[in-house]
């Protein structure tokens, strides 16, 4: 068994295209290793990490926008096809996406557009297929995988080390097939693959694209497939089989299925994988032969199109499926390895535990004193999009507890002057419209007082900037205890306030201020200041619901306080 060729970087790309994407987060819900992180914070932009991703495809049917492209390597195909000495392996799923053309037509459109032959990936699943009835009459096999599926050999590989020595060391089907055909043309041959599942990375295929790139490749080349002749004007390579189904599984083995062997099981989805890594690991038991795909097969691999299409497209494929061949189509005289050795890859960065201890701390709990878990941000858990976060892949901005509390914080910081804390003007201009409405429906009057510090600046020059906070707080002290909960304090800017007394007429207003002129005179002598040095003017104005629209309120309590300033300060008028 000769080694594999070192692998290069993935064949299929998942990218995000930014003009579509609406950062909805479906597609990180989705996808299985966390692959889709956050590239910018405003606006949030996201992108698919090369290295983590596993080529699932379950991102592109999870995006309603579209947003999600796969690209393959149509550069290199290109080449191979205007250079006219290459081959294309052409997956059988072809027939369903090139519909209405028929595979005679197809065929044909890929010789015009310059391969020299094309094979229809039937060779490599009897390649692999006759591996796997070799491997299993080989005793003892406790536990043997499948490892026809890219995904779920990504999966063990960076998932389930412990998997590894279980998985059938058996390449993927068009591996296999480029090895045999370059055993048979020679090494230098240059092979291009078209299908939905190429393995993540291979150098056995000089390019692998998808059906999309396909139809691009054909524009690019000017061939129209529809307008080629529906006979084969040049026979392709084998396309009958023998001994495989398609995906490489010998009947012989998927007849002992049939039967619900002990020895064989079949496994759909990656959903299972933790519980075979914990039985074969943990639990050592013998499963047999596990046959895992990560879908049904190709056909319902997202690539291939809409789930709700998917008994259409088997309909189809089974319809032109040449009758099977009685004698093996694979020369028994061309010798190609079909083994594989997985090697372990590194698992996923790991977030610094410190790193993801203080993001869970910004993220808060819940109500319940336990994590949100609310799967906002596109994580299952806190922890998840923690750690994704610790590794930059993730933003504050995806969680949504902590941007309504940030926004909370906000609007609490927005409301109250943190150096009194009264109200903000903001809340003051807010509240003051809001009682004149109310005023005028429900027929009641409230009083609006306008306070201003006597003489502060000179207070403020004598005893220095820190001594003048520490008189205004204590005057908003002051201020605070001579108001009702449903009345505002309000400071209005530098030693000015205003406070609205609802349901209060002139005289209540005007008891009120007098309480207050006499309290802040109180300030000045309980801080240590001479008497008579802090003290207050205060104009008073009145809501009258009976003349609701008798000018601004503020400006009419501003121009009384001008009458209280001129009538010798330390007054209410
Ligand atoms: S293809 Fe799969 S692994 Fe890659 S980004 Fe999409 S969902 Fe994630
Ligand atoms: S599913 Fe993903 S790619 Fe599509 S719009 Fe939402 S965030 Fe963007």
């Amino acid at each position: 068994m000769s080694p594999p060729a070192p692998d290069r970087s993935g064949h299929l790309n998942f990218v995000i295209d930014a003009e579509l994407c609406v950062a909805c987060l479906a597609c990180v819900r989705v996808c299985p290793t966390d692959a889709i992180a956050v590239a910018g914070d405003e606006p949030l932009l996201l992108q698919v990490v090369d290295e983590a991703c596993i080529r699932c495809g379950q991102c592109l049917p999870a995006c309603p926008h579209s947003a999600v492209k796969v690209n393959g390597e149509i550069g290199r195909a290109l080449a191979i096809a205007s250079q006219g000495d290459g081959v294309l392996i052409l997956s059988p799923e072809s027939v369903a996406h090139f519909y209405p053309a028929t595979p005679e037509q197809l065929i044909n459109a890929c010789y015009e557009a310059g391969f020299r032959a094309v094979t229809r990936g039937v060779i490599g699943d009897e390649l692999v297929a006759a591996e796997y009835l070799k491997l299993w009459e080989e005793e003892p096999w406790g536990t043997l995988i499948r490892s026809t599926d890219p995904v779920v050999v990504e999966t063990v590989r960076v998932q389930f080390p412990e998997l590894l020595p279980y998985l059938a060391p058996v390449t993927m089907p068009a591996v296999a097939e480029a090895r045999y055909l370059r055993a048979q043309h020679g090494s230098e041959l240059k092979i291009a693959y078209a299908g939905i599942c190429p393995p993540v990375s291979s150098s056995d295929l000089d390019a692998a694209i998808t059906f999309g790139d396909l139809d691009q490749l054909f524009r690019i080349r000017g061939v129209s497939v529809l307008t080629q002749p529906t006979f084969f004007h040049r026979v392709p390579e084998e396309r009958r089989r023998h001994l495989s189904a398609a995906g490489g599984m010998p009947l012989a083995l998927l007849e002992e299925s049939r039967y619900s062997s002990r020895r064989f099981r079949k496994i759909r989805g990656l959903d299972a994988l933790p519980a075979v890594a914990r039985a074969v690991a943990v639990d050592r038991l013998d499963l047999g032969f596990v046959d895992i795909l990560s879908t049904e097969g190709a056909l319902d691999h997202p690539l291939s199109g809409p789930t709700d299409e998917l008994y259409w497209r088997r309909e189809l494929l089974a319809s032109t499926e040449p009758p099977r061949s009685r004698q093996p189509i694979v020369d028994g005289a061309v010798v190609a390895s079909v083994g594989a050795t997985f090697a372990f890859k590194p698992r996923r960065l790991v977030p610094d535990p410190e790193a993801v201890g203080a993001i869970l701390e910004q993220i808060g709990r819940g109500p319940n004193g336990r994590p949100w878990d609310c799967g906002a941000c596109g994580f299952e858990t806190c922890q998840r999009f923690a750690e994704a976060a610790a590794l930059g892949r993730a933003s504050m901005r995806q969680c949504t507890p902590y941007q309504e509390r940030r926004a909370d914080e906000a609007q609490r910081a927005a409301a109250v002057d943190t150096m009194t804390g009264l109200s903000t003007y903001r809340v003051l201009r807010d509240r003051l419209a809001f009682e004149i409405e109310r005023g005028k429906r429900s027929y009641e009057g409230f009083a609006v007082l306008f306070l201003d510090l006597d003489r502060f600046k000179e207070v403020n020059d004598q005893y220095g900037h820190e001594a003048g906070n520490e008189i205004l707080r204590a005057v908003a002290g002051e201020i605070r205890n001579a108001v009702r909960a449903s009345d505002v304090a309000a400071r209005y800017g530098g030693d000015e306030f205003v406070v609205i007394l609802t349901r209060t007429d002139l005289q209540g207003g005007a008891r009120v201020a007098e309480a207050l002129r006499a309290g802040i005179e109180g300030v000045g002598r309980r801080l240590g200041y001479p008497s008579g040095l802090i003290t207050v003017s205060i104009g008073l104005a009145e809501f009258d619901p009976r003349q609701p629209g008798e000018g601004d309120l503020l400006v009419s309590a501003d121009r009384a306080l001008y009458r209280a300033k001129a009538a010798g300060r330390n007054a209410v008028a």
